[in-house]
């Protein structure tokens, strides 16, 4: 068979700054480099076929941007007040662009990045980023000592702000790329897992008793706990690692929302170690403002004809929640469901208080990727500058957003370390070239 030749590559010569990736931390890097000094020729390769794809999906379409009380805040503020973005702070910190568009924030920094003269090439893998050995010391600036490669070009440049995100969301171009491209120039990767996400529970199998199928499509306000074995041979979860309120959302496979997407990111194990997903038990409280047993026991003294325990959890949990509740306790032996409120004993009350305030969810699979709205893993932090986010391998490498091993809970904390690693590291380059 005869080899068709290689295709020749586009030579895009010398900039002074390559990013690869045009997602959050790239954009935001490449405007405050261009703002700052004009001097500097940015270029921007994105392997879709426009940048900031998955701004335009954060925050469900409104793009919660950051908190108040997100690590460089005010430096954030600063920056998007600098660029024109109007934005509009909740009581709870979130702060989100005024028009509640995810659009507009992506479509004003790629405005911005292309008025100031930045190149933004598109359709522009990312395949290999080669550094010489010999040119790694060399100081000067404009020795071009790295060459990026990517999908029909080849482009030299003084520095490189690898940008290309982590694995959550694939369907946004985050395909994991950049721990390829990051490892060949001689980085450590710690094994990405995908993190803010839903967790499918074994009590929503066929044939589990009582199934919590019934639960799905149901919120409920609670506490989640989540409960880890001391050790791979302790029989049940007994040390508790997190705790939040918030809302839980059944789904058709298990339990989501805010708070368990945040709890995902406690759930790391080491099969080598022999642990396993199976290590963690989540508890949740579904009646967090009191003790439901002090309402069951004043529902006896005061019953009124008819009135069963269930009919009183109904006036405090949703119907579904309230009837699972129920199908708990009569599986753990109780009669209490059966019973008029009347006649329950000490013995009934605590059961469903158990079954109140301490519900058991066991997870067997966190969903992945596709779901994931954050990667927990990446580059090591002992390789990168925190305060420049520069290589500590290699000189001239910066290392930006979520491909570095940081990530946080949902709030618009993992857009502020995007932004924020952006605009450290343009600083970085800003100041190196005076
Ligand atoms: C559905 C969803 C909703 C979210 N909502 C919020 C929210 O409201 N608030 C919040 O704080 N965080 C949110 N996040 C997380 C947040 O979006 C990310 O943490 C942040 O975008 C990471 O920024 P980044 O610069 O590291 O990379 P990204 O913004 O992910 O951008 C990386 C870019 O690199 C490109 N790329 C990858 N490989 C290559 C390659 N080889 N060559 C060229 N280009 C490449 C990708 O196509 C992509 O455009 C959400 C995440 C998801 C998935």
């Amino acid at each position: 068979m005869k080899r068709r030749p290689e295709k020749t590559k586009t030579d895009y010569g010398y900039t002074d700054v390559v990013i690869t990736g045009g997602g959050a931390s790239a954009l935001a890097a490449a405007v405050m480099i261009r703002m700052s000094d004009p001097e500097i020729s940015v270029t921007v390769l994105e392997k879709n076929s426009e940048p900031a794809r998955k701004i335009r999906a954060t925050g469900s379409g409104r793009c919660n941007i950051t908190n108040t009380a997100a690590e460089g805040y005010l430096d954030i503020m600063k920056f998007f007040t600098r660029i024109g973005l109007v934005t509009r702070t909740y009581e709870n910190g979130l702060v989100y662009p005024y028009s509640e568009s995810a659009a507009d924030v992506a479509d004003l920094l790629i405005r911005r990045a292309l008025d100031l003269g930045t190149v933004i090439l598109t359709d522009a893998e990312v395949t290999d980023i080669r550094c010489t050995e010999e040119k790694q010391g060399r100081e000067e600036a404009g020795c071009g000592r790295f060459e990026t490669v990517f999908k029909g070009g080849c482009i030299k440049s003084d520095h490189v702000i690898l940008a290309c995100g982590g694995k959550a969301g694939p369907m946004f171009g985050t395909t994991g790329d950049g721990y390829r491209l990051a490892r060949e120039l001689g980085h450590s990767i710690v094994t990405p897992v995908p993190v803010l996400t839903s967790a499918e529970c074994r009590e929503w199998s066929s044939g589990h008793e009582p199934c919590a199928v019934r639960l799905a499509g149901t919120r409920s306000r609670c506490v989640v706990t989540l409960m880890r074995k001391a050790s791979p041979e302790a029989d049940y979860g007994s040390e508790e690692i997190f705790r939040e309120a918030g809302e839980i959302q059944f789904t058709k496979t298990g339990i989501s929302g805010i708070c368990v997407f945040n709890m995902t990111r406690y759930m790391r194990f080491d099969r080598s170690r022999g642990e396993s997903l199976a290590d963690f038990t989540v508890l949740t409280d579904l009646y967090p403002d009191g003790d439901i047993r002090d309402f069951l026991r004043d529902r006896r003294e005061n019953a009124l004809p008819g009135e069963t325990g269930a009919d009183v959890l109904c006036t405090v949990l949703k119907d579904n929640i309230a009837a699972y509740v129920m199908d708990t306790v009569s599986a753990s032996g109780s009669r209490a469901g059966e019973k008029p409120v009347s006649e329950l004993t000490d013995g009934d009350i605590e059961a469903i208080g158990n079954a109140v305030h301490c519900m058991s969810f066991h997870p067997e699979r966190l969903r992945g990727w596709k779901d994931a709205q954050a990667t927990s893993g990446g580059v090591s932090l002992d390789e990168i500058d925190p305060d420049t986010c520069e290589s500590r391998i290699v000189r001239g490498l910066y290392i930006t957003g979520e491909l570095a091993d940081r990530d946080f809970p949902c709030g618009g904390f993992n857009l502020s370390n995007a932004w924020v690693s952006g605009l450290a590291a343009a600083r970085s380059i800003v100041s190196r070239s005076e």
